[in-house]
């Protein structure tokens, strides 16, 4: 008797679907490729249980005809594709004509679609590749797809699929790699009917921020240089960050043609640009675009198509990093101020220092030096501006060898009559008889407010403001295993959290000193403070913790201070031990002595 037998086609499609739809997010992926290789300008996708009951893409493309709709989901149907030459000239993202065959194996799928030139539309429902319904029906132009019970056959696979969290976090991702080609189309993310994502349509830059510039991704475009070289070969164009941006987590991506790309040989050419400018183990994060004949890689390597061979790789390599390179060196010639928000002069252009720029919201209201309830050194009342000179006066003794002509002066018996003023929201002016003293008024209130929440971890001290209506901060599994080991520390400082979900945290009551700030920012922000910066101790995370609260609270620029705030300012800063540097170094003081003004003239 014969053995051999040819398998159903049903069978066949199911052993298939493993290689092309491994988990939700590879559905996903096919589906909004799908859309976009049909000239969709608007894109939603809706999830339920991170895909395992409902995977949905809705897009506005050019629809299929009734005859199509039914073709779509047999093996090898394709209209992207006629013979083996088309493999070498492709511009869509799909052209395997297994994908839909693939998905319908192992899913119970309904789409609508329609066609721009038709009256009515098609619905077609197939169950583990059976048609079970397929009729005429109204609907928009484009198509309608839903992936219901994904591997609802396979429940091998389905056991297979790891938590809600990871898939959807597999979902995002792809979802990332698609939407950064697209800026020019919009795209939502809905997940068990909550917004997770809405995209306008814009440029790559526009879209690289709306999809990461969050204080948990620390992604924004100011961060970052423009990359751009056109040769015959490849014209390469993107963003990659500033050495004094890179962090220890990154955000690395490579297009080719439209299509996200992992390619390990290319990674490393970027990293060889950026070497000696790195701490050791900090990365660069990049978004490079190539553009290349398609004539001259070959995609077809692997169903899931992520990992691209180029003709002529070393070529390319040389390109890509001497492109990186000069945008890179263009960036370091040019003065820092131009991207720096802060403002600051003085930053050194390659700090080891991640410079973060928070965008968080500042209550412009809010007044450090109003009181109102808040505990300011509550075990060190402020002292005057006289008697603190004296203190500076007995705690160094005159026979210091090298005296610093800053204390000097603001030891000064007639430091109190100098005359102060604010210059643009930024600076304080201070007029002595042995020279001006410039003082950066947000950099001294930051150092001001840094000591005090130290001072208050330490001590446990904090007060408290409990919360009218408590706040949901929503982690990830990596952000709740911090902030679980953080929980006492905030306590400390007067954060009252207390776990809600295994991926959530209700915040019941907040440091004073924040009462009429969104709590959410600023602990995001130290979340992600801890993380970036490291901390290995439980000093060091107080030291970040306290950090981000003050950068967080401290005066922001543009507001200008009246006299009593500025002496105040001062005289809390000239009793810290550092007075002269932020905890991160950075200068707030400068000296015009009298011999450098009379140069000028
Ligand atoms: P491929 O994308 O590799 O061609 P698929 O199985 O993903 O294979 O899709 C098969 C065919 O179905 C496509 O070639 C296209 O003609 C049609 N199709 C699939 N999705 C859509 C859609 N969203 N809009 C219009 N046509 C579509
Ligand atoms: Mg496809």
């Amino acid at each position: 008797m014969d053995v051999i037998h040819l398998l159903p086609d049903s069978v066949a499609n199911q052993i298939a679907a493993g290689e092309v739809i491994q988990r939700p997010a590879s559905c996903l992926k096919e589906l909004v490729e799908n859309s976009l290789d049909a000239g969709a300008t608007r894109v939603q996708v809706i999830v339920r249980d991170a895909g395992r009951t409902l995977l949905q893409v809705i897009d506005d493309g050019v629809g299929m005809s009734e005859m199509d709709a039914r073709l779509a989901f047999e093996r090898h149907a394709t209209s992207k594709i006629r013979e083996a030459q088309d493999l070498f000239s492709l511009r869509t993202m799909g052209f395997r004509g297994e994908a839909l065959a693939s998905i319908c194996a192992v899913a119970q799928v309904e789409m609508t679609t329609r066609r721009a030139q038709d009256e009515t539309g098609t619905l077609i429902e197939i169950h583990g590749s059976d048609v079970v319904r397929q009729e005429p029906c109204s609907c928009p132009v484009g198509t309608n797809i839903k992936v219901k019970n994904l591997f609802f056959n396979v429940p091998v696979r389905r056991k297979f699929l790891k938590t809600d969290q990871t898939e959807l976090r597999n979902l995002l991702t792809e979802f990332y790699h698609i939407v950064l080609v697209y800026p020019k189309v919009s795209f939502t993310f809905v997940h068990n009917d909550e917004i997770l994502m809405e995209l306008p349509a814009g440029t790559e830059k526009q879209r690289i921020e709306a999809v990461f510039g969050n204080p948990k991704r620390n992604v924004y475009t100011s961060a970052f240089v423009e990359v751009h070289t056109e040769t015959e070969m490849v014209a390469i164009r993107g963003f990659v960050v500033k050495p004094e941006n890179a962090t220890r987590k990154s955000e690395q991506y490579f297009f080719v043609n439209g299509r996200y790309m992992r390619h390990p040989y290319f990674q490393k050419a970027v990293l060889t640009a950026y070497s000696g400018m790195l701490p050791n183990d900090y990365q660069p994060s990049f978004f490079i675009y190539f553009d290349i004949n398609p004539e001259a890689i070959d995609v077809n390597i692997h169903p899931t198509k992520t990992e691209i061979k180029f003709a002529d790789e070393q070529t390319i390599f040389q390109i890509l990093m001497a492109s990186v390179r000069e945008a890179l060196g263009k960036f370091t010639l040019s003065p820092t101020i131009d991207f720096d928000t802060r403002g600051s002069l003085d930053i050194p252009l390659l700090t080891h220092e991640p410079v973060l720029q928070p965008e968080i919201k500042i209550d412009p209201t809010y007044n450090p030096f109003h009181k109102r309830g808040a505990v300011v050194y509550p075990d060190k009342p402020i002292k005057q501006w006289d008697t603190l000179y004296e203190d500076l006066r007995t705690e160094r003794p005159k026979a210091e060898p090298h005296r610093d002509p800053l204390q000097d002066i603001l030891s000064a018996d007639d430091a109190e009559n100098c005359p102060i003023w604010p210059y643009g929201g930024r600076y304080i002016f201070v007029a002595s008889e042995r020279g001006l003293v410039l003082v950066n008024q947000h950099r001294a209130h930051m150092t001001v407010l840094y000591a005090q929440f130290l001072d208050q971890l330490t001590h446990t001290h904090g007060a408290m403001q409990q919360l009218l209506f408590p706040e949901v901060l929503s982690l990830t599994p990596d952000e709740m295993v911090l902030v679980k080991q953080m929980t006492q520390d905030l306590k400390a400082i007067g954060f009252d959290l207390e776990q809600l979900s295994p991926d959530s945290y209700s915040i019941q009551g907040v440091p004073a000193q924040i009462a009429n700030q969104n709590p959410i920012p600023v602990l995001q922000h130290i979340i992600l403070q801890v993380q970036e910066r490291g901390a290995n101790t439980q000093v060091e995370w107080r030291e970040q913790i306290a950090k981000a609260l003050a950068e967080n609270g401290a005066i922001p620029y543009g507001k200008t201070l009246t006299e009593t705030e500025m002496r105040d300012l001062l005289a809390r800063l000239v009793v810290l031990p550092q007075f002269r540097y932020t905890p991160d170094g950075k200068k707030i003081f400068d000296l015009w002595s009298d011999d450098e003004i009379s140069k000028r003239f």
